[in-house]
């Protein structure tokens, strides 16, 4: 197949809608970038990639990250995470403060804040510190992008925890009904660390791979976790990685996904590659609205998805 040209087609096709997108403004720092950009990777399994657009360009990976955070939380705790987080989709904004009241403190999934953020405390108590699971998840980043240089932005994360006032919330109602074991200002401090990596549509398809081949990445021969980890994940992926707009992906594009407010996206297509796209401009679900597109795109013009 000539993914180049798919790409490139795809690229020209969606250039009238990068005006239609609203940049995430609840996060000052992230509130300045510009929404007409436009990147999309694909990586396969022997490492050859495919671009268009600005594919070198960093930005803030926001809620991808829970995909991270989510597989190592699940290595080390196995079936007992889904003690203190549950794998439900939740039909609700993804900041949502309802359903967790109602729920006792127990979030619904994994990716949305109060789930992401309960990992990041799971994290937290198997590490032993704050300092040293920020640590680890960012050495894991690294290495299943097998790109040293990555890192977090100070700015962002300050910028969020200064306005995290509903995160902190969410912290606190989770504390409340004792399903939290650390601080909650480490522990959101942690989140908003690992939501500000910055990485580009190069790095984050790459790191994708171990997803789309049962756990094990397919060009360094690492195992990471095991394959009915990877399946969870990814069904997990497919069935709440958009928030409220998750069936609407899964309708429209038919691969697990997660995307962040950062305006990327990744996705897998099981046994061939990963992907990522990234344009600024949300929709009203807080998902890239170029992005969704351009996947949509993809599945369609390639005939590749998991239906
Ligand atoms: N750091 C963001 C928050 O907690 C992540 C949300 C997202 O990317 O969807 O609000």
């Amino acid at each position: 197949m000539d993914y180049q040209s798919i790409l490139a087609e795809i690229e020209q096709e969606v250039f009238p809608l990068l005006e239609r997108g609203k940049v995430a403004n609840y996060i000052p720092a992230l509130a300045e970038v510009n929404p007409k950009q436009f990147a999309m990777t694909i990586t396969l399994f022997d490492g050859t990639q495919y671009s268009v657009g600005q594919a070198d360009a960093l930005f803030s990976i926001q809620s991808i990250s829970k995909v991270f955070t989510f597989t190592l939380a699940l290595k080390f705790y196995g079936t007992e995470l889904y003690k203190r987080v549950g794998h439900e989709p939740s039909g609700n904004p993804f900041n949502s403060l309802v359903q967790l009241e109602y729920e006792k403190g127990k979030p619904r999934n994994p990716f949305i804040n109060a789930g992401a953020i309960n990992v990041t405390d799971a994290l937290i108590s198997h590490y032993g510190s704050a300092q040293v699971a920020y640590k680890e998840v960012l050495e894991f980043i690294r290495a299943i992008s097998d790109e040293k240089s990555i890192t977090s932005n100070d700015v962002v994360s300050a910028s969020e925890m200064e306005h995290g006032f509903r995160n902190l919330a969410l912290a606190n109602l989770m504390k409340s009904f004792n399903n939290l074991d650390n601080r909650v200002a480490d522990v959101v401090g942690t989140y908003f660390k690992h939501c500000a990596v910055e990485m580009n549509t190069k790095t984050l398809s790459r790191a994708m791979l171990y997803l789309a081949n049962d756990g094990v990445d397919p060009i360094s021969g690492q195992i990471y976790i095991t394959a009915s980890q990877s399946k969870r994940i990814n069904a997990v992926m497919l069935t709440c990685g958009h928030y409220d707009a998750s069936g609407d992906f899964a309708f429209n594009v038919g691969l697990p996904g997660k995307s962040g407010v950062g305006g990327g996206i990744v996705a897998v297509i099981p046994e061939k590659m990963g992907i990522c796209v990234w344009s600024p401009g949300l929709n009203e679900n807080g998902n890239s609205l170029v992005g969704t597109k351009a996947l949509e795109l993809f599945t369609t013009k390639t005939g590749l998805s998991i239906f």
